[in-house]
């Protein structure tokens, strides 16, 4: 069996528990993430799990590359504590604002660094952006063919994988050669909660941190002046909610609960 070079792309995100804390700034229409505190976005355990699995079966070695501020090492020592091998932080502020291209054109860009690559994973999409474009993106840059809500990879052969891909009412089987990207989606595997030599492990290594200037990047494609993409115009929704409480006996209660949203236009006359 052919060993395998496998990067997975790792997102900081702000720790749903706090989400209460975030707010927009009106002027840069940016979100405010600071002061809360940051997780591995959740489906990018799923990713850093299945690369594991394949190094375990196949031989390799896994490398975490996250594009994020310098907090995001912390994320990172919980992929060493999960037994990566090498984890990769690109960091600078030219790439603050990113919009998904520009993000993915610095993680491919951060990706070839690295070396050759036989697979890359990621989580199918982020806890808080949720587009699912940064895998495709990324897969676009780099060449490669891409494979997304993957919740199944076995090996045809050592060039070969074939991916079950959920798709709505179903699933596709998908055959594609290495070198490949595949976004992964919860239902394909549990990820390992560390063990103790894994926390071990993870405050003996250390990160690896490249800047713009480490990187052959492009400077009118990165950050926010490089992306494609822009908010206009963002505005806090409020949202009251009209509490009213129906009464009587259930089969009562229905009628009247089918009356009154008939009465909205929720439900049809018929
Ligand atoms: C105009 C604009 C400005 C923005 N400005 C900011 C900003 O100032 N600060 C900010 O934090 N966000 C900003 N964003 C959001 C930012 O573009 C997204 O957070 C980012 O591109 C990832 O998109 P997503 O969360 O939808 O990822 P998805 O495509 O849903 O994520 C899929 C997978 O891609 C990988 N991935 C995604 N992002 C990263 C990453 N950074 N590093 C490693 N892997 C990753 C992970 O494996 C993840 O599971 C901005 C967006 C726009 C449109």
């Amino acid at each position: 069996m052919k060993p395998l070079n496998i990067v997975v792309c790792v997102k900081p995100v702000p720790d749903s528990r706090y989400w209460d804390r975030l707010s927009l700034d009106p002027n840069t229409k940016l979100l405010r993430r600071e002061g809360i505190p940051i997780i591995m976005n959740p489906l990018d355990r799923n990713a850093i799990e299945e690369a594991l699995k394949i190094k375990e079966e196949r031989g390799g070695k896994v490398t975490v590359i996250s594009m994020g501020p310098d907090s995001t090492f912390d994320v990172l020592a919980w992929a060493y504590a999960m037994g990566v091998d090498d984890a990769v932080l690109l960091s600078d502020r030219a790439f603050a604002g990113a919009d998904t291209w520009a993000t993915a054109y610095v993680l491919a860009k951060g990706i070839e660094k690295t070396g050759d690559v036989d697979m890359i994973i990621l989580g199918n999409e982020s806890l808080d952006g949720s587009t699912a474009q940064v895998g495709p993106q990324v897969a676009e840059f780099m060449g490669m063919p891409h494979l997304t809500n993957v919740e199944e990879i076995t090996f045809v052969n050592d060039d070969t994988v074939n991916a079950r891909c959920k798709i709505e009412g179903g699933y596709m089987l998908v055959e594609a050669k290495l070198p490949v990207t595949l976004a992964v989606n919860g239902e394909i595997n549990d990820p390992r909660i560390p063990p103790v030599f894994g926390a071990l492990w993870a405050t003996e290594k250390e990160s690896t941190k490249y800047t713009a200037n480490d990187m052959d990047v492009d400077e009118d494609k990165i950050g926010l002046s490089g992306s494609p993409s822009y908010v206009p115009e963002v505005s806090n929704i409020e949202t009251q909610r009209m509490g009213e409480v129906i009464s009587g006996d259930p089969a009562d209660i229905a009628r009247q609960l089918v009356e009154k949203l008939k009465a909205d236009g929720v439900l049809p006359e018929v």
